[in-house]
């Protein structure tokens, strides 16, 4: 079979390996469908590197998947062959006390689609899962929604870790894929008020269509300023999808007291910093975002209710033969890109 390997810093090449067996009974083999292009691909792909996780060349690559059923191992239940699935690319490992405990997600023996050293990538035309990570989805659901549904899923479940009020006055900072599906959960979930802020005005454009209340540019305005004139008394929570020491030393000025910072964007570097005096008098809370738990059926569920529209993100398509240009584009943020979506069959 084809598929997509990091050969190198900025180096992607098509190559043909054996395809993938199934050699657990509670595996599940698919024909990929869709992958949309994710913004920690594309770090892998442009540093080699996220943190402690070290790229080994040649790496699969691509995580945000759907697929069809083309085989089931015998304990397979829930799913037969024809069946369209929309992929979690965690495999848990069913047994260590985080397992156990329902928080699969920080499974201490789990592997992750692509990740260095774990499992496979999506950008593949075949890939075995485990039947727990497969949701089957409804006939009117397309390929390319099946696989924005796993950020989806993260925008879903952050929203919910924040137990916003109803009424809430929230922020975003970083209106890329995630930061929308946060947008997107939030305003799904609450007639909340949504101040949304990104240095590039496409994407504030794009935050507009979704609901945002009020979008604003670092590089015009000062954003802290003009939201804390809209909002004197300060925000609730502010949702920080960027990774930048910049949006985190906003979001403590931008909270009220008691308020709560989500911090969803994965920085570039190991370290960063808050201004400790600011955060232990307004007393405010801080929550790491690590990906999704058990949001990929609530994802689906909006989805194919139309009480989310996720087509309104996609912006641009590719071939599997193209995934280099998709992965350029996304990683140069071209041509007001959002989600990007490598088709590898449909
Ligand atoms: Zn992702
Ligand atoms: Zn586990």
């Amino acid at each position: 079979m084809k598929a997509a390997f990091l050969t190198g810093i900025r180096q992607l090449e098509i190559r043909e390996t054996a395809p993938p067996q199934i050699d657990d009974p509670h595996g599940v083999l698919l024909r990929v469908g869709a992958v949309g292009v994710c913004g920690s691909d594309v770090h892998y792909y442009t540093t080699g590197r996220i943190g402690t996780l070290v790229v080994k060349y040649p790496e699969w690559t691509g995580h945000e998947c759907a697929g069809s059923v083309v085989a089931v191992g015998d304990q397979v239940k829930r799913l037969a062959v024809g069946q369209r699935v929309a992929v979690d690319p965690l495999i848990s490992c069913g047994h260590c006390d985080q397992c156990l405990s329902g928080r699969e997600h920080t499974c201490r023996n789990q592997s992750f689609l692509a990740c260095p050293g774990q499992g496979p990538g999506a950008l593949a035309e075949y890939l075995v899962m485990p039947e727990r990570s497969c949701y089957a989805i409804p006939d009117g659901m397309t390929m390319v929604q099946a696989a924005v549904v796993e950020p989806l899923s993260i925008g879903i479940y952050a929203q919910r870790l924040a137990q916003m009020r109803p009424g809430a006055k929230i922020a975003i900072l970083g209106s890329g894929p995630i930061g929308l599906c946060v947008l997107l959960a939030s305003r799904a979930a609450c007639n909340c008020a949504v101040y949304v802020t990104d240095l590039i005005e496409a994407r504030l454009e794009m935050a507009q269509r979704c609901g945002a209340t009020w979008t604003g540019n670092p590089k015009q305005i000062d954003v802290v300023r003009a939201i804390r004139e809209l909002e004197p008394l300060g925000v609730d929570c502010v949702f920080e999808c960027a990774g930048q020491q910049e949006t985190l030393d906003q979001a403590i000025e931008l909270l009220k007291p008691g308020g709560t910072v989500l911090m969803i964007g994965i920085p570039e570097v190991d370290r960063v910093s808050f201004s400790i005096h600011t955060m232990r008098r307004k007393e405010i809370q801080l929550q790491n975002v690590r990906r999704q738990n058990r949001c990929m059926a609530p994802a689906i569920e909006l989805v194919a209710s139309s009480a989310i529209n996720l087509d309104q993100i996609v912006t641009h398509h590719f071939a599997l033969a193209e995934t280099k240009q998709a992965f350029d584009l996304v990683a140069d943020y071209r041509d007001g890109v959002v989600k990007a979506i490598v088709h590898v069959a449909e």
